[in-house]
């Protein structure tokens, strides 16, 4: 979102009604969680944030100089879904990423809607989804043709998809519809999938610019409305779907760029040699910190071999490293990957430099 020129803000969660009234999403927007403040107040906790955002920019936007802007957040969301479920993938309460662009004309949006789109793209391959992550058209409701969906193919997901193997896109189940043929290429043979919409990116148009009349000055001298986009992304809603696909009996297996520790380092020993060995594996943690690389250091005296395994087998990072009496003996350290079979012996002082590499 900072690469292509995001800046990030934290809007607040508790939303005036009358916000919600300007647009009329008070009683049109079915999820709000509606309460009353000590002076009889009402409020909705923000479940989207353009009845937030654009009066916000309006205090900021005076000539086409100020144009565009593209705050963003990293928020909890509330929203009061009729059908809570699979956890961390619908709850009532998530964490969204919204971005919101706010642009002089049409033709402003429309160009860096095309880079944010990109962004996306560039996001989920990091994520380790972007083979299975499809540009997905969807109704734009009143505002646009179309609204575009990420969705990732996934058993648990809850949407359907219709694929167009030849352009790489999907249509919505909701427009496939209204919309029978792949909207680039014509196709009319689809692939039906199960998937999990993880993110979703609109053109509102001035959806929102209007009833909060959000407008400029323009070069002319004229007052001008802005339009508007916004983008979205649940990090909480990703964050189930990478599970869902990257794991295996024993537990997760995260991709590397997310993993909360790229190493989970297990310590072993008995009686007679703990306090030796746990200097070595002390020396080696640090080392690793200095590097930059991020350890789950297991040190238990009291918890068993087999238990420190499963456990890090079930927490998934990326290597597990072992240091025992066995390894020792060697001078070594075992290396592991969650996501392979065969463990080798290291040289301890190797070990630092062949994670880096
Ligand atoms: P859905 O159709 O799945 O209910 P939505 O279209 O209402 O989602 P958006 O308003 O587009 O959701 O929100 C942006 C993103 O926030 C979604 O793409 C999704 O990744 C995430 N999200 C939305 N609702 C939830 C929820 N209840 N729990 C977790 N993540 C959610
Ligand atoms: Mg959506």
């Amino acid at each position: 979102m900072n690469k292509i020129g995001g800046e990030e803000i934290l809007m607040p969660v508790l939303v005036p009604k009358e916000n919600w009234e300007v647009t009329g999403r008070w009683e049109a927007f079915d999820v709000l969680f509606k309460l009353k403040g000590a002076d009889e107040k009402e409020y909705a906790l923000g479940a989207t944030h353009e009845e937030v955002v654009t009066p916000l920019a309006k205090k900021f936007l005076f000539s086409y100089r100020d144009l565009p802007m593209m705050p963003y957040q990293i928020q909890t969301k509330f929203r009061n879904e009729l059908r809570a479920k699979s956890g961390i993938m619908r709850g009532r309460e998530f964490l969204m990423k919204d971005l919101y662009s706010i642009h002089a004309d049409q033709a402003d949006l429309d160009k860096f809607y095309e880079v944010a789109k990109h962004a996306y793209f560039r996001i989920f391959d990091r994520l380790g989804l972007g083979g299975i992550t499809y540009l997905t058209y969807a109704s734009g409701g009143s505002f646009a043709k179309y609204s575009h969906e990420f969705q990732t193919i996934c058993d648990a997901g809850e949407d359907l998809i219709y694929i167009c193997d030849n352009c790489r896109i999907a249509i919505n189940k909701e427009i496939i519809a209204e919309q029978s043929q792949c909207p680039i290429c014509g196709n009319k043979k689809f692939r039906e999938a199960k998937a999990v919409e993880v993110g979703n990116i609109f053109k509102l148009a001035n959806r929102f610019s209007n009833p909060f009349e959000l407008q400029y000055t323009d070069k002319d001298g004229q007052k001008k409305e802005a339009v508007m986009g916004c983008y979205g992304i649940g990090p909480s809603r990703v964050m189930g779907t990478i599970v869902e696909i990257c794991h295996d009996e024993r537990g997760i297996i995260w991709p590397e760029e997310i993993a909360p520790f790229k190493v989970h380092l297990i310590l072993l020993g008995n009686k007679k040699s703990w306090a030796e060995n746990k200097k070595e594996a002390d020396r080696l943690y640090e080392k690793l910190e200095e590097r930059g690389i991020e350890v789950l250091y297991d040190e238990r005296e009291d918890a068993g071999a087999g238990e420190k395994f499963a456990e890090a087998d079930l927490i998934g990072c990326p290597i597990r490293l072992v240091i025992s009496d066995k390894t020792l003996a060697e001078n070594a350290v075992e290396v592991k990957k969650r996501n392979g079979a065969d463990s080798k012996l290291v040289k301890i002082n190797d070990v630092v430099k062949d994670l880096i590499k």
